[in-house]
């Protein structure tokens, strides 16, 4: 298989109908967008949502897909934070048929094309790109180049949990004990070094996305796993602890 690769186009505002929203809780909302003029993405690349106040003010932040790049819609999966300016409109208000500002794709760096042995590392609402990625691996039959570990607090906070799990990806969960796919119980706990070195034989590339405290987490079991610091690309969201 060829290398997918960003469209080197550059990405302007555009207008996305909101055509089916799911809420899990006060955790997450996933939106799926019906976006004008839209623009392939590849794996891994993300959007940027603008609101608009009727006085003028705008507020934008930026959600990765989750859909596959073959998927009609693009899909967004939201973390409701409590006092979050952005998260909680969307997952509070937003409601079917609601007409969204957005921009995207965007993003050259934090890809997968398809072609390169990788693994992804995320922690809670971090696995977003990573299901973009999961699917389309499905799709083009390229599964055994991409495995996945998740990290999260419960289950209630790895989205796409199920998913994950069916797809045969590492599950760490730190305040629940988790059964594995092979049937094993997992004693909540971070993830252990010893459960990153599988994982990372024979990869090209690791990808790790999350919170500032859990991407310096990560590199440094990766750096114990063996993975050389010049293959892992990082992309961090959420708070800085
Ligand atoms: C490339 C990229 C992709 C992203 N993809 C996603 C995605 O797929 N899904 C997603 O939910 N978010 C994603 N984010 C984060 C998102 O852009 C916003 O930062 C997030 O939704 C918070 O915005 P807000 O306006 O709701 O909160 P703000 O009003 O900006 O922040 C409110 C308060 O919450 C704190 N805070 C911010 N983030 C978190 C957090 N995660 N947990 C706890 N406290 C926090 C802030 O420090 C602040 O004190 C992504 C960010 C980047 C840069």
């Amino acid at each position: 298989m060829t290398e997918v690769e960003p469209s080197p186009v550059a990405s302007s505002w555009t207008t996305a109908v909101v055509r089916e929203v799911e809420r899990f809780g006060d955790t997450y909302v996933k939106l799926r967008l019906d976006v004008a003029n839209r623009t392939p993405h590849v794996p891994g690349q993300h959007y940027v949502v603008r609101l608009r106040a009727p006085d003028g003010y705008t507020a934008q932040r930026s959600y990765s897909i989750a859909s596959d790049p073959e998927d009609p819609l693009v899909e967004l999966m939201v973390e409701c934070l409590p006092r979050g300016e952005v998260s909680s409109f969307l997952h509070d208000v937003v409601e079917v048929g609601d007409e969204l500002e957005v921009r995207g794709p965007i993003g050259r760096w934090f890809v997968w094309g398809g072609t390169t042995p990788s693994l992804c590392v995320a922690g809670g609402s971090g696995i977003v790109p990573f299901v973009s990625m999961l699917r389309f691996a499905r799709r083009t039959g390229t599964e055994p180049l991409l495995r996945i570990a998740a990290s999260a607090q419960t289950r209630a906070r790895l989205p796409y949990i199920d998913e994950l799990e069916e797809y045969g990806a590492f599950i760490a969960l730190t305040r629940e004990n988790h059964v594995q796919t092979n049937g094993t119980e997992r004693v909540a706990a971070h993830i252990y070094p010893d459960e990153i070195v599988p994982l990372a034989d024979g990869i090209e590339r690791a990808y790790v996305c999350g919170s500032v405290g859990f991407v310096s987490f990560v590199g440094r079991i990766l750096g114990e796993a063996g993975v050389r610091s010049d293959t892992v690309r990082v992309e961090q969201f959420g708070p800085t602890s």
